[in-house]
């Protein structure tokens, strides 16, 4: 284990036994109309990996970055470094995040997807704290709930660190509280 981790909480193998539970739902939810699987950069990556390999059915993949944290709290300002670069009216939309923590990231994606003419907007997150949600908006494919602690690796970040470990984490108290 990492030294700046407190504590495991989700190995690589319990999110890869979740992204195929997560997946088979998706690939029968959408298996009459595949989706435009968009990611959010950075912190997306490993699990979108996880979860894309194993959905069956004729997805598209296209990424997203936005951004909404300095540090280890949200801003609460959403900027978009880089948008979609193709149209998705008439099409459904899979957005995948690591996690949904204040949700004001999602909300600001979502209403801007769904501007643009998307059939549906539905939210995949690898976790999901919501005892931290400040606006109203619930993840459609949930890997795991967790309760209010700062979280590292597989894709989530510390000031852009420790997105490579291959496991979820606490990070210690002392690395981020003064
Ligand atoms: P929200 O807009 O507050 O829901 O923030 C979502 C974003 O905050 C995520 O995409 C993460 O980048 C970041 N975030 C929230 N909680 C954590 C955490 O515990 N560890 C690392 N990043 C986090
Ligand atoms: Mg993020």
């Amino acid at each position: 284990m990492h030294k700046d981790v407190a504590k495991v909480l989700f190995s690589a193998e319990d999110i890869e036994k979740r992204c195929l539970e997560m997946a088979t739902k998706i690939s029968e939810d959408y298996k009459d109309d595949p989706p435009i699987v968009v990611g959010l950069l950075k912190g997306c990556i490993p699990f979108m990996w996880e979860l894309i390999k194993r959905i069956d059915i004729n997805i598209e993949i296209e990424y997203m970055d936005v951004t909404s944290y300095e540090g280890s709290e949200s801003t609460g300002d959403v900027k978009i470094l880089k948008d979609l670069d193709r149209s998705i009216i008439g099409r459904h939309i899979l957005l995948v995040e690591d996690i949904i923590d204040t949700g004001r990231t999602l909300k600001k994606v979502t209403e801007l997807l769904a501007s643009k003419g998307a059939k549906s907007v539905k939210i995949a997150t690898l976790l999901d704290k919501p005892s931290r949600r400040v606006v109203k908006i619930d993840g459609d494919y949930v890997g795991f709930e967790i309760p209010n602690e700062f979280v590292i690796g597989f894709g989530l970040d510390f000031n852009q660190k420790y997105r490579n470990l291959p496991y979820v984490g606490v990070l210690k108290e002392e690395l981020y509280k003064e």
